[in-house]
């Protein structure tokens, strides 16, 4: 076991002081899960109290093909391809007109760098999604579609955000972010859009009143200082902008992707602590979310206690990490959600997309 005298980095966080780098660095090496658990719950019920949110959403993956390779995804695929699927618009709005009779209050929409599609594609889905219900929340688009469409189809990104916004757009998620670091980024995804322009892209969403999550995708080729340094260029842009809702850390599930022959599952303890370090360094975020498609039931149960106060949402349809192997279920009902806070000690707290509690 590593020796690692944790006692001043401790006293900082009970003042509620904001902990350095390198101290992120020497927690996130620490073996002593059980203090950062402790600390990172006293952090997330001061923000929170009590309440562990959920949301009734639903997925919807509008298409997986990519022009990209990313090694670590499984869930791409090229035109022609057997599993290769484009959804077009009325399929759309009946499975979001159906979703909506379940209660859902945001659809939840990403896909793959399509390279054929024509732009009025992106603006009619999110226009016929609005369509369907005026108070719909859309969260739509990571940062890597939104630098694709300003290239493709040749508009500035403030033109993209503004086009996605009249159409509907509500707000954005977090995916794409991967780990910043570049010596990892070319192991894991060279093609992709570099972490310095994925900050871009976001702080301009965030400059253009778009509300989002950040993510970190963890247990791949990434150091503990890259993992630092991915959490320490969040904080930054959240200091700058403020428009990060929830931090997501993402467990990589090795189980079918290029990448993934290599490398084991994340253990609990890796996930526990990721969460605990999360709700520790970034103190200017809000929520923390224990992704249960990602982590598995149990561990989101338990991240409740390590300083996450999100548990996600019903899902509905989720293929991204699915295709990926995640043995996780597809959707969950709404009385599995508030068993799994409930039993965790937590109150259930049903929320709307900007963390307002319905
Ligand atoms: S991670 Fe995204 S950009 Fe990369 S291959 Fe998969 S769908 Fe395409």
């Amino acid at each position: 076991m590593k020796t690692n005298d944790l006692s001043p980095i401790i006293e900082k966080i009970e003042n509620r002081q904001r902990i350095s780098a390198s101290e992120g660095l020497q927690l996130l090496q620490s073996n002593d899960l059980i203090t950062l658990g402790r600390l990172a719950h006293e952090v997330r019920q001061e923000k929170n109290g009590d309440n562990a949110y959920y949301i009734i959403n639903r997925h919807f993956d509008y298409s997986n093909i990519c022009e990209l390779s990313c090694h670590f995804c499984a869930f791409a695929k090229k035109e022609g391809d057997k599993e290769a699927f484009l959804h077009g618009i009325e399929d759309m709005q009946q499975k979001i007109k159906a979703s909506l009779r379940e209660g859902i209050t945001e659809v939840h929409m990403v896909g793959g760098l399509h390279p054929s599609l024509p732009w009025s594609y992106y603006t009619e889905m999110v226009r016929a999604i609005r369509d369907l219900d005026p108070a719909l929340h859309i969260k739509a688009f990571t940062m890597v579609e939104i630098d694709f469409f300003a290239r493709k189809y040749k508009m500035s990104l403030e033109q993209v955000f503004q086009e996605l916004m009249e159409a509907g757009l509500n707000s954005c998620p977090g995916g794409g972010a991967e780990i910043f670091a570049p010596r990892a980024r070319r192991k894991i995804c060279k093609d992709k859009i570099d972490g310095d322009r994925w900050l871009e892209v976001m702080r301009v969403a965030h400059q253009m009143g778009l509300k989002s999550t950040c993510t970190m995708l963890y247990g791949h080729v990434e150091t503990e200082e890259e993992i630092i340094d991915h959490l320490d260029k969040l904080r930054h842009l959240q200091d700058e902008t403020g428009g990060f809702l929830a931090f997501v850390p993402l467990a990589f599930n090795p189980e079918l992707s290029v990448l993934g022959r290599a490398f084991r599952p994340t253990s609990g303890v890796k996930d526990l602590k990721m969460l605990a370090l999360s709700r520790l360094y970034l103190d200017n975020i809000d929520h923390i979310k224990t992704y249960w498609v990602t982590s598995g039931l149990e561990i989101a149960q338990l991240g409740l206690s390590y300083g996450a106060d999100d548990i996600h949402g019903t899902v509905h349809e989720e293929n991204i990490m699915h295709m990926a192997g995640s043995s996780s279920p597809h959707s969950l009902s709404v009385g599995n959600i508030r068993r799994l806070i409930g039993e965790a000690g937590f109150q259930p707290q049903q929320r709307n997309s900007l963390y307002n509690i319905i």
